[in-house]
């Protein structure tokens, strides 16, 4: 929590203010009950109208002027907290932005998301709590002993003795509250993470008549979450009636010691009314004070969650003076690369080494797990090698600036990913001056003009959230469309031709020869066909070159491929 507080100083000057009319506020409060004795004994015993009047119009806008400094002080802090929260989300923001994907994989999506809205949403209640109770409290508690010392010195006895009992009642009800609200924070990432797989999985879960063992995952989950919580809340709803047992109970002894006190002449009774006011306060306080740490632990928590993300420095960053000029355009080389995902024991690629050329395609192909995404996700710098190196454009992915790099990539993901907004936006993504004519060109490279130009508005229709109103074929070709958009010397396309029917996975490769023969084409494939013509082809087999070269070469001599060939094709082929 501490290692947050430096985002408060921005609110200084209001900090200031609030604890300015807060202090304005109890010191209000605390003149009350003086004012109210005041009236009793001399007014109300004496029979004195006027004075009762003219005392009573006095306390009047002194409880006026006291809630005006609480509403303002309220109003201030509540704003100053929300602040202080959007300021803490931005920065947040701001931050994972620069994360590579191998802190965003070290975290994990879902995580990052709870860390930036609920985890700030504690620390912010805290905040707002905080900036009220950290000077009314100890104020209040403050005055309130003084105050009934000063009205009677001998009465004050009974406060001594009845704050031991309060502080047993309060440490007893804490102790095992925070225990079981630790628990509960436990049980709430268990029941997100089943939602999150439920929602994220529906399709299977559904195919595969999983509903009822779901339901059943959930119903568990959520039941062991109410148990939890209800004991809790248990806990707490004994904590009121306890504490106010405790100050009737002193209420009580403050009557009959009091009441003695004021027939023997010794105290009047506006002063004993007062005096049962200050100690309620005090126990009041103290109350609040009470609530407030148990407020901590939880915020606490949420804190050092989003402590750990502002604090984390992405390993990849721009070297002293980064290059954004190649030496070499659309040259990629590897130079015995081997490559490990973070936690991982086994290295994702061992030792890869080949050069893909400008006016060349170069092939990707292996079985599935085998590197190929890894592989190319390395060209973008996306995470950095182990050993060895990438060389984009004849320099090292390393000494690139980044931007740059990425300028001179037109990437198309595994996972088709869109935006919500109009096809048209969703393929100038790839470069945003981008003509109505380039773009239009970009998309029937793709083979996508034919689909774009049967929706209803053509290039203005819009895509929904995560592409859900098109196919994966037609998303496929999208992504093709917004890499293709930006005119780049080197294009890698993963996997993006795997939901294409034949026909069209053919069509696009004719375009795309034609269009690109200039750039350097990376293409992972699954399906041989696809990459045939390709003037070389990378075998990769768990994580290692199994043979680079050209079709014919490999049928020759690499079983690794020949194998490939024969499950897909057929034996004819390779006869
Ligand atoms: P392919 O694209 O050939 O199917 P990948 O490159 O996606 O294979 O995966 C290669 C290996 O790396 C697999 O064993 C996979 O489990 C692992 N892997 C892929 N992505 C990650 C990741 N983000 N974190 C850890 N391991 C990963
Ligand atoms: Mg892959």
């Amino acid at each position: 929590m501490r290692k947050l507080f430096p985002y408060l100083r921005p609110y200084r000057l209001r900090i200031v203010l609030i604890v300015t009319f807060i202090f304005l506020q109890v010191l209000g409060n605390l003149y009350l009950p003086t004012l109210m004795s005041e009236i009793v004994d001399n007014g109300v015993l004496k029979g004195n109208l006027p004075y009762i009047v003219r005392m009573g119009g006095f306390m009047l806008a002194v409880s006026i002027i006291a809630v005006g400094f609480s509403i303002t002080a309220s109003y201030l802090s509540s704003q100053t907290a929300a602040s202080f929260g959007k300021h803490l989300r931005r920065d947040l923001f701001a931050h994972v932005q620069t994360f590579s994907l191998e802190e965003i994989d070290r975290f994990s999506t879902a995580s990052l998301i709870t860390r930036t809205t609920n985890d700030i949403t504690q620390v912010q209640q805290l905040v707002n709590m905080m900036l009220r109770m950290m000077i009314m409290a100890p104020l209040n508690c403050i005055g309130g002993v003084l105050m009934a010392v000063y009205t009677d010195a001998k009465l004050s006895l009974v406060v001594w003795l009845m704050l031991p009992v309060l502080a047993g009642v309060i440490v007893l009800v804490f102790g095992r509250a925070s225990r079981l609200f630790r628990l509960m924070q436990g049980k709430i990432d268990v029941l997100n993470r089943v939602l999150r797989e439920n929602l994220t999985g529906i399709r299977v879960i559904r195919s595969f008549n999983q509903v009822a063992r779901e339901a059943e995952r959930f119903d568990r989950a959520n039941a062991d979450l109410t148990g939890t919580t209800t004991r809790v809340q248990k806990i707490m709803a004994a904590l009121s009636p306890a504490l106010m047992l405790v100050i009737n109970l002193a209420v009580i002894a403050i009557l009959w010691f009091g009441g003695v006190r004021v027939a023997s002449g010794k105290m009047e009774i506006g002063s004993l009314m007062a005096f049962i006011q200050y100690v309620t306060q005090l126990l009041f306080a103290i109350m609040m004070v009470s609530m407030m740490f148990f407020m901590i632990p939880r915020a606490n928590a949420s804190a050092n969650r989003i402590w750990e993300v502002l604090s984390s420095e992405t390993r990849i960053r721009n070297p002293e003076s980064p290059r954004s000029e190649p030496q070499a355009a659309g040259l990629v080389e590897f130079r015995g690369v081997t490559f490990r995902y973070p936690g991982a024991e086994a290295p994702a690629l061992s030792d890869i080494s080949f050069v893909a050329r400008p006016g060349e395609v170069t092939a990707i192909i292996g079985g599935t797990g085998s590197g190929k995404s890894t592989l190319v996700s390395l060209i973008p710098r996306f995470y950095d090698v182990e050993s060895g190196s990438v060389l984009v454009g004849g320099i090292d992915v390393r000494a690139w600036d980044q931007e740059a790099l990425r300028g001179e990539i037109g990437y198309v993901p595994q996972k088709s990913v869109l935006f919500s907004g109009t096809i048209a936006e969703n393929i100038r993504a790839g470069r945003e001056d981008a003509s109505d004519e380039e773009v239009r060109e970009a998309a029937r490279i793709a083979q996508a003009l034919e689909f774009i130009e049967q929706m209803p508005n053509g290039f203005d229709a819009v895509v929904e959230q995560g592409g859900r109103n098109l196919s994966g074929g037609q998303k496929q070709r999208l992504c093709i469309a917004r890499a293709l958009v930006r005119r780049a010397p080197i294009y890698i396309f993963d996997d993006s031709f795997s939901a294409l029917d034949f026909r069209t996975d053919a069509r696009l490769r004719q375009a795309l020869r034609e269009a690109v023969s200039d750039a350097t084409v990376i293409i992972v494939a699954q399906r041989v066909n696809t990459i045939r013509d390709a003037n070389q082809i990378v075998v990769l087999d768990e994580g290692r070159v199994a043979g680079i070269g050209t079709h014919e070469e490999l049928l020759a001599n690499c079983q690794v491929y020949r194998e490939i060939v024969r499950s897909q094709l057929g034996e004819e082929v390779t006869a």
